[in-house]
């Protein structure tokens, strides 16, 4: 998928999220570089949050909006656990299939 299709949301839009969506959520506070700013007094501006994602040995970056923020992490978190999930599955398989394998020998 195109990262410029990946996450894109209108307001009021959160279902059209994808259910499971790769990537991790971060947060950054940031200095603006005003020199007359609260920042350069160390009280930065943020948080403001971001999903990052590796995708075809590229890595990708997305502003992520306030409101999404939770919706967003929350359906990272899911595809986690169900990359977990599969790979625990592929493994009894395996093992399943060698002990079969090893009885259907003569
Ligand atoms: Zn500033």
């Amino acid at each position: 998928m195109l990262p410029s299709k990946r996450y894109r949301l209108r307001p009021g839009k959160q279902a059209e999220l994808p259910k499971m969506m790769l990537g991790t959520v971060c947060v950054e506070w940031k200095r603006c570089g005003r020199p007359t700013c609260r920042c350069a007094q160390g009280n930065l501006h943020g948080p403001y949050y971001y999903l990052h994602w590796g995708e075809n040995g590229r890595k990708y970056k997305e502003y992520i909006r306030l409101a999404d923020v939770s919706e967003v992490r929350q359906r990272c978190e899911a595809r986690r656990r169900y990359q977990r999930e599969a790979a625990w599955m592929r493994q009894e398989l395996r093992e399943l299939s060698t002990l079969i394998a090893r009885m259907e020998q003569p």
